[in-house]
């Protein structure tokens, strides 16, 4: 999950590295207001969107006064930058800049470590920098037990070519830096600019930082840093629900349990569907316990996206066996009542697969429609959802 700037800047500011205040705004008089919460004489009125290059598209505008930052913020909200809209602005106190440069720390998949990058000629865009003076660049491997202390810090500054003068303000800031990196289970965190300002202190003046979800559960506070406006409503709801779901663009919804399963029931669906000119609408895997109230999670989920034709239900009895399933799909449907309207199509084997297509059979439910094979099942839940 990346977050926004103001974000980093809360949990930079939570670590004590150096930041200056900010306020979001959603509208031109929250700017305004905010430019005297602040309490400076420049303020900066910034782009919240997570994508970078703000400032060259004009995201990033310094204002002088309250009916400036009011007027600069109504410029910003509602650009476009690169493809996203501007919702929200942060309003930061201005900073006199001396010198602007650069430092992060990201997990370097390709050679399994953790490498940072830093470099005085900071400000710019650090591909370009990259590319056309890679030797401006300094990378450090990090030794993961280590991280950064005092001594690599000083490395990494030497190696970016600071001087033995300009290092020891900025060697604790690196150290901090890299706390947010490890205790928050960061994958990335760059500050461009970290600047020197007038008075010869060091400061993050933007901050990019993104969280790995795989380390989520170690974090139960970075829920609340997630942007549910730019999230599908039904994948939140599914996340909020315990399943694990990822909507597609078709017309064939799916349950089934267990990754693998779910994943080829998706290849055979798409075959199927081919000749109806239909795809899979869904991945849902409704893990081990296919009870009816995780069932009626699911199709509820399912049924609620208006794309779905039909719906496919593949399970493979194993632990949970075929009849607790088949009682799963009956009880959702009961509980659903009227708000199940779309066809299902069952495929069910594996354990207790006998009495599994028992109850169905007794249940002998308008909607659903019982087929012994995934590719027969496959073909039935593609039919239904022609348009
Ligand atoms: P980005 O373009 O998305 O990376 O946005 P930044 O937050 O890095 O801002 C871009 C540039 O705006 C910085 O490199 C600075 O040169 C300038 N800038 C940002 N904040 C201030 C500030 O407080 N004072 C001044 N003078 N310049 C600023
Ligand atoms: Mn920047």
């Amino acid at each position: 999950m990346d977050l926004f700037e103001y974000q980093a800047r809360d949990l930079f500011e939570a670590y004590a590295v150096p930041v200056l205040k900010g306020v979001v705004a959603t509208t031109p008089a929250e700017a305004e207001a905010a430019v005297v919460e602040l309490g400076t004489p420049v303020v900066v009125v910034k782009a919240q969107v997570k994508v970078g290059g703000r400032g060259k598209a004009g995201g990033v505008k310094l204002a002088k006064s309250p009916a400036e930052a009011a007027e600069k913020a109504s410029e910003i909200l509602g650009m476009d930058i690169k493809g996203h809209t501007v919702n929200k602005v942060m309003v930061a106190q201005g900073a006199s800049i001396a010198e602007e440069y650069y430092f992060s720390i990201l997990l370097d998949r390709a050679n399994r470590s953790h490498l940072a990058m830093c470099s005085k000629e900071g400000g710019m865009d650090i591909e370009t920098l990259a590319k056309e003076r890679p030797e401006a660049l300094a990378k450090v491997h990090l030794d993961a037990t280590v991280g950064i202390n005092e001594e690599v810090a000083t490395q990494i500054l030497t190696a970016a070519g600071f001087t033995a003068d300009e290092q020891p303000a900025l060697v604790p800031v690196l150290v901090k830096l890299w706390e947010v990196y490890a205790k928050e289970d960061a994958t990335l965190v760059e500050v461009n600019p970290l600047v020197k300002v007038a008075s010869g202190e060091i400061i993050a003046l933007d901050g990019k930082v993104s969280l790995d979800d795989n380390a989520a559960f170690r974090h139960p506070q970075h829920a609340e840093l997630k942007d549910i406006s730019a999230e599908d409503p039904l994948e939140s709801k599914a996340k909020a629900a315990g399943l694990n779901y990822v909507r597609l663009e078709g017309e064939v919804g799916i349950i089934g349990n267990g990754a693998g399963l779910v994943m080829s029931t998706l290849d055979v669906v798409a075959y199927a569907g081919e000749k109806y000119g239909v795809h899979p609408a869904n991945f849902l895997d409704i893990g081990g316990g296919a009870s009816a109230e995780v069932m009626a999670k699911g199709l509820e989920i399912i049924l609620g996206d208006e794309q779905v034709r039909s719906c496919l239900v593949n399970v493979f009895g194993g632990i949970t066996a075929c009849d607790q399933v088949a009682a799963g799909v009956i009880g959702a449907l009961e509980l659903l009542g009227d708000n199940a309207t779309k066809p299902i199509v069952v495929r069910l084997d594996g354990n207790k697969v006998e009495e599994g297509r028992q109850i169905l059979m007794e249940a002998n439910h308008p909607l659903v429609t019982m087929v012994e094979t995934m590719d027969g099942a496959a073909a039935k839940a593609a039919e239904l959802a022609q348009a």
